[in-house]
């Protein structure tokens, strides 16, 4: 394992033709986004059980999360970045889909307004660059990614160079004081490549409602990467996609673990109809820990434990189209 980049069981991150997916997580700590998807926040739970792990894993965890009353944790709003775990992929020699952050996201408040928190997000997305794994970055605030890589641009074209370049100098400061002096040399030699085709930047949705906030701003994103993509996950309502948006993959799930909420097998097969239709690739992650047919989802809090009990008969439903793993192209690497 290279430092910082972890083997991962997600599934979509095992991207055809490259080695296993892994995650990297050189910035912690995130705030919930404002919509029903933050409200079961996987990591948030991860992030509080490792402040009580080794010193080491403590302090990179350390004040991120605190109890609430109820027995969950929930995020404090501070943020770590951890400049050292950069080093982790340009030491991976093997090509492989990474992850990245699992545990934040890059385009939160609380990132940006960090001292440097720009500069290393920029060192981050220099990872792309620098590399030929395959970087897939999440977020739920789109339209600050928007703002953050047209930022990008106007700072290199200042400088008069590419924001490709302008990335991979970040990324060597970063290296750089963080003792990986070898690295930072390395890089420092690497040619620009902007946008990047292997650095897919998407946008988590889970009801129409989000859907309709967030997309659109990937439609200007998409100049600036390499592919744009939907994570529909967990899935907590019907999805109409915008064929304008110029998406290049769908991944879709439902939600698991203690208090899950249904998902139906019809809203699925509704986003796997509308992807047929464009063309785009669909992964179907999971069916969650409650799926349900439409007709089952009658309300919140109704008819819960019937939707359970049906679980075991639609969790061995056979695959139809609806449960298709499929991948865009991937990127021929440069070297
Ligand atoms: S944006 Fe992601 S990491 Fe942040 S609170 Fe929401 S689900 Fe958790």
């Amino acid at each position: 394992m290279s430092a910082g980049l972890s083997p991962t069981g997600i599934s979509w991150t095992h991207l055809p033709g490259l080695g296993p997916g892994h995650v990297l997580n050189p910035i912690l700590g995130c705030q919930h986004a404002g919509g029903p998807g933050c409200d079961l926040c996987w990591a948030e739970v991860d992030t509080h059980m490792r402040e009580k792990s080794s010193p080491k894993m403590a302090a990179a965890n350390a004040g991120l999360t605190v109890l609430r009353r109820n027995g969950r944790p929930r995020w404090t709003g501070t943020v770590n970045i951890l400049p050292e775990r950069l080093a982790g992929p340009l030491r991976k020699r093997e090509r492989v889909g990474i992850f990245m952050p699992s545990k934040s996201d890059p385009w939160y408040s609380g990132v940006l307004e960090q001292t440097e928190g720009v500069d290393f997000v920029r060192a981050m997305m220099g990872l792309a660059v620098a590399t030929d794994h395959v970087y897939m970055v999440l977020t739920k605030r789109p339209a600050a990614a928007v703002e953050f890589f047209e930022k990008l641009e106007r700072d290199a074209e200042r400088d008069g160079i590419d924001s490709g370049r302008l990335c991979l100098i970040e990324l060597i400061d970063f290296l750089w004081n963080a003792g990986e002096k070898k690295l930072a040399d390395r890089v420092s030699r690497m040619p620009s490549r902007w946008p990047a085709p292997n650095l897919w930047v998407g946008s988590s949705t889970e009801r129409q409602q989000e859907h309709d906030l967030r997309a659109p701003h990937l439609r200007a994103l998409r100049r600036h990467v390499g592919l744009t993509w939907l994570s529909i996950e967990p899935m907590l309502g019907m999805v109409e996609l915008d064929p304008d948006n110029g998406i290049g993959w769908v991944v879709v799930g439902g939600e698991s673990g203690q208090g899950a909420r249904p998902m139906a097998i019809e809203w699925v097969e509704c986003i796997s109809a509308q992807t047929q239709a464009l063309g785009v690739p669909m992964f179907f992650k999971q069916l969650g820990t409650i799926a349900a047919g439409a007709a089952c989802v009658r309300g919140a809090g109704e008819d819960i434990d019937a939707i359970r009990r049906e679980q075991g008969a639609l969790g061995s439903l056979p695959g139809g189209d609806w449960s298709r793993r499929e991948f865009p192209p991937i990127p021929e690497p440069r070297r």
